[in-house]
């Protein structure tokens, strides 16, 4: 392609209304433009990416033996009531009425279609397993659309829907699922970590996510080095402690903290660690009551896993300070296990601590040398907090870390929960109708675009793993209308490159050099090459590597050569 051609325009100042570097980086390459809240056009060089990121999925997705098709995007309202989704989707789901006042929605996900045409096409066992998948726009109403990309309202997913007789055999497609993600991953270049995953409102059994890791992903991810684990932090299990808990040492005192309600105020006035306090946390019980949950000082309640608690009402509520008053005769502030009439369940960690400080119930003071066993009946133990780096890793291989990551793929276990709400069944080997059980797979095609660029970038602009960019090679051309030798000399490589099948982008415009290199580092190809008068007296071109930012001088008859040997094999 001749950039003299495409109206380019990029731009040196951040865009204000872009929080996240991918998207900034997209708008200032003019790869991408906003039309409304979270809808974008694809320009013509960010739809190479795209488009590129397409036809991977697409290839693992075709030698891992599912079938594309393509479903419409927009459903009728009626096989969502057959589910139950239509009322629980909520605002996520655009609805629209059609010239007869039927109902509809821009489709989010495609669950409901996709075993609406299973029960229809698949009769017998026999036909099984079957895995059916489409690169598809989907829309979702979401909340909070921002970081561009990352979290659209209208975005590209491929979807993955498979259908069995038994759990057998849709684990061997799960499994061969979780294979074919790791090799398109792995095949655009990017560093990623498959992590267990809560399996959320879609509901089923086994789920993992594909994170690729960038400091700006939205979910953290925990992970040790030295073994295979690795889970999302809602779902990371914190062991309990191996050693068991000291003997009691100090007596009772209560101390006076008229001010001191957050446990930094407490530890900085006793001059203690927050690993020694106690913090309660009042919720909302199962049974319409209360419960004191407690956690050691410096550790964060998980939501989820409290939540989990078959006591604890699910969602999860916090107590006001006014029914805290009412239970414990205190602010939350002071509140504590010593006396308290609520049920406990302390965190696994908090149960093994001796002579702590905790709340005393009674606004303005705190306890310290308080004793599980001594003080405080042995409470109920659960895992409750969320694992902190340097936990030990549920996998035995030495403690976690901890990274932020953004979730790319999702593969679920989905069971029976949808061919039975649909009535999808086939005949099974005795001639009994039998309800399919269904896996779903689902990758943000999109999204993989901007985690790409938040994972590889620098000051400069966006460097493209080599199979994402929209041209493998950038041809600078400098001052091409003051010498026709440099315009020859620069078509004539981009011609050559092109024959032995480079993809090539030659900046032929009217503009200063500084402009044009800007714009190259910008854009993010992986190679550029440069042709100057210069360099052309002595039969020469200049190379430059996008991510090292190496140079080196090439013969003009040798640049083929080196840039085939620089992309390596064609992948098979
Ligand atoms: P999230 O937790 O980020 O909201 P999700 O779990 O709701 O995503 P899935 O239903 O698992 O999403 O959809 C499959 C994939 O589609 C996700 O892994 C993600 O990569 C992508 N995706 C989901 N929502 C969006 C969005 N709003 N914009 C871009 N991509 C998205
Ligand atoms: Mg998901």
């Amino acid at each position: 392609m001749r950039l003299s051609q495409l109206p380019l325009t990029t731009f040196k100042e951040v865009p204000a209304e872009a929080e996240v570097i991918s998207h900034q980086l997209m708008l200032r390459a003019g790869m991408l433009r906003r039309l409304a809240s979270g809808l974008f056009t694809w320009m013509p060089l960010g739809l190479r990416v795209l488009r590129k990121v397409e036809q991977v999925v697409r290839e693992e997705m075709d030698r891992a033996g599912a079938l594309e098709l393509l479903m419409p995007a927009v459903q009728p309202a009626e096989l969502w009531q057959e589910t139950g989704r239509w009322d629980l989707y909520g605002n996520l789901l655009l609805r629209m009425r059609d010239r007869h006042e039927r109902e509809f929605c821009f489709g989010p996900t495609h669950e409901e279609v996709i075993t609406d045409i299973a029960r229809r096409e698949l009769k017998s066992y026999r036909q099984l397993p079957v895995n059916y998948y489409q690169i598809q726009t989907k829309f979702r109403d979401e909340i909070r659309p921002r970081f561009g990309l990352m979290r659209a309202r209208e975005f590209l997913m491929k979807d993955a829907y498979s259908f069995h007789l038994d759990h057998a055999s849709l684990q061997k497609t799960y499994e061969a699922m979780a294979d074919a993600y790791a090799t398109i991953f792995t095949r655009l270049g990017l560093r990623f970590r498959p992590v267990e995953a809560d399996s959320g409102e879609i509901g089923g059994a086994r789920s993992q996510e594909f994170h690729v890791l960038a400091d700006s992903g939205e979910d953290a991810i925990v992970y040790c080095d030295a073994d295979d684990f690795a889970a999302n932090l809602e779902m990371a299990p914190a062991l309990a402690p191996a050693t068991p808990r000291s003997a009691a040492t100090q007596r009772l005192d209560k101390v006076s903290t008229p001010n001191q309600r957050t446990i930094d105020e407490v530890c900085d006035l006793l001059d203690i660690p927050a690993q020694q306090c106690l913090k309660t946390l009042v919720v909302a019980a199962a049974d319409g009551g209360l419960i004191a949950l407690v956690l050691r000082g410096d550790h964060e309640l998980n939501p989820i896993k409290a939540a989990a608690l078959p006591g604890v009402a699910a969602p999860l509520r916090l107590a006001d300070a006014a029914e805290v008053q009412a239970a414990a005769g205190c602010p939350p502030g002071f509140i504590g296990p010593v006396g308290v009439t609520l049920p406990v369940i302390a965190d696994h960690s908090a149960a093994v601590l001796a002579d702590f400080v905790c709340g005393a119930n009674e606004d303005g003071f705190h306890l310290a040398g308080a004793n599980w066993g001594r003080d405080i009946p042995e409470p109920e133990t659960a895992d409750l907090r969320n694992v902190v780096a340097g936990d030990p890793s549920p996998g035995g291989g030495g403690p976690v870390r901890i990274a932020r990551g953004i979730e790319v793929g999702h593969i679920f276990e989905l069971g029976d929960k949808y061919s039975r709400a649909m009535n999808a069944s086939v005949l099974d080997q005795d001639g009994k109708e039998s309800p399919m059980l269904m896996g779903c797979y689902g990758i943000g095609v999109s999204r993989i675009v901007a985690a790409a660029i938040e994972q590889n970038h620098d000051d400069n602009g966006i460097i493209w793993p080599e199979p994402m960019a929209p041209f493998q090679v950038v041809i600078v051309v400098l001052n091409p209308k003051k010498s026709e030798s440099v315009t020859a000399a620069a078509d004539a490589l981009y011609d050559d490159l092109q024959n032995a099948g480079v993809e090539v982008l030659v900046d032929d415009r009217k503009a200063r050099p500084g402009v044009k290199f800007a714009d190259a580092d910008l854009l993010g190809m992986p190679h550029r090459l440069t042709v100057g008068e210069r360099g052309l007296a002595a039969g020469q071109v200049e190379y430059r590597e996008r991510r090292s930012g190496a140079e080196e001088k090439l013969a003009l008859d040798d640049v083929v050569k080196f840039i085939q040997a620089k992309l390596g094999p064609a992948p098979a």
